[in-house]
């Protein structure tokens, strides 16, 4: 789950981190007002799910309330990376003397939370990655001791000269960790982490997602969701129980079990075609889960021809073919749809199919190929 700047850099506060102030603005008149309590010059911060908004005109600096009022009245509604910003940040703005980066993620090759950092911020990590890898500092965090303060301290090291930033900084990272730690994230950054003229150092700009596979244990964060600001099909797929990734392609894949799931987005791509996405209806064969995965399937407009790839063990697959009848008698679908069943009571499932008009499949072979013709075709 993603979380804006506004409501992580809450999270960094509550680990101690030297975070400025900051008010969210829904109206350019909110941002006037804010802007005016604090006095001086405030940054006006588009709040959406994605990095690259300075870049995209969505930060800016404000002189006078007047002027946070304007940027404000620019930066709501705008879109960024396709998505529209419906709430900005308004803070007083820093003097930045440098700007480095900071960020912890869970490692999957490695199994374990590993740091990276570098004294080039501002800019993407990805960038200075793949341009200056040498500039980059790694380092995978031991979860049974958590992160040494030796490490910290080597971390910092790689950002600064002067030891008393070195100092403030190894206790930011160790700070960083906690709240990576304690909040289930799979991702916590700071981009910039800058020091200011006088030396001190503070994190500007904050990212974190936590794992919603720890979400159970922390009603509090998942409070922080915005739908609003989600793709529609994501927050429809988690609401009806559905895992669902949307991806570039035109054939649509509605299949039962991950692993399935998988081995039929490979068949796919192996007959030359290209999945939309993957989904799993889970062991179920309710038809609401059906009938809310037709729903995701049809509204991406790349999807040319949807595929059922259902295998019966417990699920009956005549209990799947009633589902996919119902779900589709009660939305219109103007795409072509295969499916294949096989298992328990494919026979019966099959005959449902053929009688409502479907063309209906055992092999997985024919049916992938079909779906690939058809998306070809269409
Ligand atoms: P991002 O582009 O989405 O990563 O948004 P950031 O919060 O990182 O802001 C982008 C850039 O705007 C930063 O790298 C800074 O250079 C600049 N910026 C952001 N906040 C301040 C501030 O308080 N003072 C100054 N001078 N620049 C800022
Ligand atoms: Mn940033």
């Amino acid at each position: 789950m993603n979380i804006h700047e506004y409501q992580a850099k809450e999270i960094f506060r509550q680990a101690g981190m030297p975070v400025p102030p900051g008010e969210v603005a829904t109206t350019p008149d909110e941002a006037e007002a804010i802007a005016r309590t604090y006095g001086g010059t405030v940054v006006v911060k588009a709040q959406v799910h994605s990095g690259g908004r300075g870049k995209a005109g969505g930060v800016k600096l404000a002189s006078t309330p007047e002027e946070a009022r304007a940027h404000a009245e620019a930066i709501l509604g705008m879109e960024i990376r396709g998505l529209t910003v419906n709430r900005v940040l308004v803070t007083p703005a820093e003097d930045i003397a440098s700007e480095a980066y900071v960020g912890v993620l869970m490692d999957r090759k490695a199994q374990a939370p590993t740091f990276m950092v570098s004294a080039e911020g501002g800019v993407d990590i990805e960038e200075v990655a793949a341009t200056n890898p040498d500039a980059i500092r790694k380092l995978t965090v031991d979860p049974r001791y958590g992160l040494l303060p030796h490490q910290a301290y080597w971390l910092a090291n790689a950002l600064y000269d002067d030891p008393a930033i070195i100092k403030q900084a190894a206790r930011v990272i160790a700070q960083l960790y906690d709240a990576f730690r304690s909040a289930g994230a799979s991702m916590a950054e700071i981009n910039p982490l800058i020091t200011t003229p006088e030396g001190e150092v503070k994190a500007i700009d904050a990212k974190v997602t936590i794992d919603d596979n720890e979400l159970f244990r922390h009603p509090e964060l998942e409070a922080l969701r915005d739908t609003d600001a989600e793709p529609w099909a994501e927050t429809r797929a988690r609401e009806a129980g559905l895992s669902f990734v949307k991806l570039d392609g035109d054939v649509g894949c509605c299949v039962n079990g991950a692993g399935l799931a998988m081995a039929t987005m490979d068949l796919v791509k192996y007959y030359g075609g290209d999945p939309a996405n993957f989904l799993d209806i889970g062991g179920s064969s309710n038809p609401e889960k059906v009938v809310a995965a037709l729903e995701i399937i049809t509204a991406d407009p790349n999807v040319k021809v949807i595929l059922f790839n259902i295998f019966g063990g417990i699920t009956r697959c005549d209990d799947v073919a009633n589902g996919i009848v119902e779900a589709t008698r009660r939305i219109d679908i103007k795409t072509p749809i295969v499916i294949r069943l096989t298992g328990t009571n494919e026979e019966e499932a099959l005959r449902i199919l053929e009688e409502a008009g479907f063309s209906a499949f055992t092999s997985m072979d024919e049916v992938v190929q079909k779906a690939v013709e058809l998306a070809a075709g269409a």
